[in-house]
This record gives C-alpha cells, sequence and structure tokens, in this order.
C-alpha cells in the first residue's frame, strides 16, 4: 500500500490545478448567476489538454490511464465548480464507459473517439416520473421493427438533457418485467421523435443542462444497441466507476470550501485578531480536514482497487455514501467559518452548499447507497417490494 502520488499523477493534478484556477475560476459565477453552459471554445480547451477520455483507449483517441487519474482530475476541478468538473466526468466515468467496457468494435470506433474530442458528449438518461431509486420499474419501450428500435417512453432530471450529442438509455426491451428486460441503446439527439422537456432549474448546479426526454415513436438504429435484454448488471457494473465519479464531485466541493475557509480564517479581523486564532474556528478546520481527508481515502481506495476495470459496488457505495453526507457537512461549516459573508453571494461558500446538496440525490441517494453496502455486507440483496 503506498499513498503517495507518482511523479507524473503529481505533475498532471498540478496542471489541472491550474488550468481550473486561471482558466475556469473566472467563469463560476457567470454558471451559477446566470445558469450559463461551458461553451465550446472551453470545451475544446479540456480536449486539447487531454483531459477527456483520460480513461479510454489510446486507440480510440482517450487518455489510456486508469479511473484513478480521471479522478484525481474531477477533484481538482469540482473544488473550483462541479461544472467545470462535468466534462472529464462525462468523458472518463459516466456512461461512455459502458460503450468502452461492453460496446463491440463498430460502437467504440463510433462513439470513444467524438467524446474524447468533445464533439459529441454521451449522457445518461435512466430516471423516470415513475423509476427513481427503484430503477427497474423503469418503462421506456423500445421494440425492434425491422433494423431500427422505436422507443417510447420518457426520462427525467437528465444531466446533459438537450445539450448532450448522445444518451444512453436504459430500455425495456422487452415484457420481460424487473431487471431482466432492461438493456443500454445509446440515442442520438437528432434522432426522429426524440424531443426534450423544459430546462430544469435546481436549488444547485446551475450551469448544469438537465431536462426531460421525450420519446415518441423515437427511430434509433438497430447497431446502436450497446446492451441486450438482460444487460442490466453490465450496466450496473459500469454505474461503479460512476458513483466514484459522482463521490469525487462531493470531495472537491468540499475541498473548495475548505480551503476558502482556511484563508479567509487567517484575513479576516475580529477583536483584533485573525479569527484562526480562536480555538472554536481551529476546531471548525480540523474537524472539515479530517471529513476531506477521510472522503478522499475512501474514493481512492475505491478506485485504486479497480484498476483498468470496475470498482467493487462495497467500495464505490461506501465512498459515495460518505463523502455526500461530507460535502453537507463541511460547506456548511466553511459557511459558519465566513459568518455573514459566508451567507452573502459576494462569496463562493452559499454556492457550494448549494451544489454539494444536489449529489447524495443524483446517482442513486444515500438511502440507496446504504442499502447497497448492506447488502454486500451481508452477501444478500435484499428485495425492497
Ligand atoms: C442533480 C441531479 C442530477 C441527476 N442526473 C441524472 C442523470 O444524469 N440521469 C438520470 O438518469 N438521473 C439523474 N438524476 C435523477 C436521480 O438519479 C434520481 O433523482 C434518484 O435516483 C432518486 O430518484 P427519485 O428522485 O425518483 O426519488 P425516489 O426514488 O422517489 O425516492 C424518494 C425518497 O425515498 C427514498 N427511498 C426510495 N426507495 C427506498 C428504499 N427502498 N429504501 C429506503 N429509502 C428509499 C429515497 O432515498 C429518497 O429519499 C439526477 C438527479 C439530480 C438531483
Amino acid at each position: 500500500m503506498d499513498f503517495q502520488l507518482s511523479e507524473e499523477q503529481r505533475i498532471f493534478k498540478k496542471t489541472v490545478h491550474d488550468f481550473a484556477d486561471q482558466r475556469l475560476a473566472p467563469l463560476v459565477k457567470a454558471w451559477d448567476e446566470q445558469g450559463a453552459f461551458m461553451d465550446r471554445k472551453t470545451l475544446s480547451q479540456y480536449a486539447e489538454m487531454g483531459l477527456l477520455g483520460i480513461s479510454l483507449p489510446e486507440t480510440y483517441g482517450g487518455g489510456g490511464l486508469s479511473s484513478f487519474e480521471a479522478i484525481l482530475a474531477i477533484e481538482e476541478l469540482a473544488r473550483v465548480s462541479p461544472i467545470a468538473a462535468a466534462p472529464v466526468f462525462e468523458t472518463s466515468v459516466g456512461p461512455i464507459r459502458v460503450v468502452h467496457l461492453f460496446g463491440n468494435e463498430e460502437q467504440k470506433r463510433r462513439f470513444l473517439p467524438p467524446s474524447c474530442t468533445g464533439e459529441k458528449l454521451m449522457a445518461v438518461a435512466m430516471t423516470e416520473p415513475g423509476a427513481g431509486s427503484a430503477l427497474t420499474d423503469l418503462t421506456t419501450r423500445a421494440v425492434l421493427q425491422g433494423d431500427h428500435y422505436v422507443v417510447n417512453g420518457q426520462k427525467r432530471f437528465i444531466s446533459g438533457g438537450g445539450h448532450s450529442e448522445l444518451y444512453m438509455a436504459y430500455v425495456r426491451l422487452s415484457e420481460v418485467k424487473g431487471w431482466k428486460g432492461i438493456g443500454g441503446l445509446v440515442v442520438e439527439k437528432d434522432a426522429p421523435g426524440l424531443s426534450f422537456g423544459k430546462q430544469e432549474v435546481f436549488m444547485g448546479l446551475h450551469g448544469m443542462p438537465s431536462s426531460d426526454l421525450i420519446f415518441e415513436d423515437c427511430r434509433v438504429p438497430r447497431e446502436n444497441l450497446v446492451l441486450p435484454e438482460g444487460g442490466f448488471a453490465k450496466l450496473m457494473q459500469a454505474f461503479d466507476i460512476e458513483r466514484c465519479g459522482n463521490a469525487t464531485m462531493s470531495l472537491g466541493i468540499a475541498w473548495g470550501a475548505l480551503e476558502a475557509a482556511k484563508k479567509y480564517s487567517q484575513e479576516r479581523v475580529a477583536f483584533g485578531k485573525p479569527i484562526c486564532e480562536f480555538q472554536a474556528i481551529q476546531l471548525l478546520l480540523a474537524d472539515m480536514a479530517m471529513r476531506v481527508e477521510a472522503a478522499r481515502l475512501l474514493i481512492y481506495r475505491a478506485v485504486t482497487n479497480a484498476g483498468l476495470g470496475v470498482p467493487s459496488v462495497y467500495e464505490s457505495s461506501v465512498a459515495k455514501c460518505f463523502s455526500n453526507e461530507m460535502a453537507k457537512e463541511v460547506t456548511d461549516m466553511a459557511m459558519q467559518v465566513f459568518g455573514g459573508y459566508g451567507y452573502s453571494k459576494e462569496y463562493p461558500i452559499e454556492r457550494m452548499l448549494r451544489d454539494s446538496r444536489g449529489w447524495p440525490l443524483a446517482g442513486g441517494t444515500v438511502q440507496m447507497q446504504r442499502i447497497n453496502i448492506a447488502g454486500a455486507m451481508l452477501g444478500r440483496r435484499f428485495n425492497q417490494r
């Protein structure tokens, strides 16, 4: 066991750190206050820097590294804003990994390279109005008619909705109920019969496109089927990687809040001295640091143990659940360090607190993570029905 980053990893991390501070930090206010989306020019810079498809094979234009390097980048970028980390998330730990791990050669050639250039990003479309935590209740139906699938149904809260060019849609491919009837189909944005609902207005994560996907006799070429009926278990395996990405969004936000609180506590003067000299503030900072470090270790463990494969459900769920809840607490503590200024929109803390609140809901709630953890611990699957 070695807790040190390699020389290459340190240099890579520092490069991403500087990019986040110099190029992205000035954009964060506009993303949050105006709900502006990341522009193409900025996205193409990610590609130039090799930040898209970090963990995809070099043959398809990726970085050929492991998910761990992607996690390092997500952590650095989410420190500034989760919106800044989203392109790395989508192209390295998101649904594109389903194609990478389980797609055929032709699908990899079609979908991986444009993901690595930023030309075509892939979003994940699982949730439906009637199927959130109970995902296997999903009813979006894909029926094969000749050389096309005809898809009908609706997806909800899809990050990237209306903006991403590709959607990994979890669909029901037969009348078989539960997970056995579910597979994964790539739907292109311009597929006839696909439309998008209004932009979702969330409490935080402004600047992240999110909408419903509406399929009305939507025609999708049959060669876009990545996982046939019964492929749900594989979709979930790939999702174990995404879960670590979600956890890292929380980690990055919390780390950013801790760094801001450390700086502020040395500048703000009360009773004639910097507030970091008061023990109550020191204890807050120490509590924040312990929580951030613990989350970091849990995430690093899950991803390092995965190597070039997928993390275990247990380790990824422990990391996500802990990290999601940690970020809520740490951003709240940071607000306390900032006093009234933390509550003001002039400072970043209130945004961080709002942004932190999305991750314990997205990608499986913390309650569902606990169910995963208990199930893995006891070696049983508990039927929730
Ligand atoms: C910011 C954000 C981004 C998102 N991005 C995406 C995306 O890109 N793609 C996508 O497909 N979806 C996305 N989602 C949707 C997200 O995955 C769902 O909201 C989530 O899975 C919960 O589903 P639900 O909202 O229907 O809640 P419900 O399933 O209705 O749950 C409501 C409450 O009941 C609890 N609960 C439910 N069942 C149980 C049980 N068996 N035991 C204990 N507690 C239970 C839940 O934990 C929760 O607290 C996103 C959501 C958010 C907020």
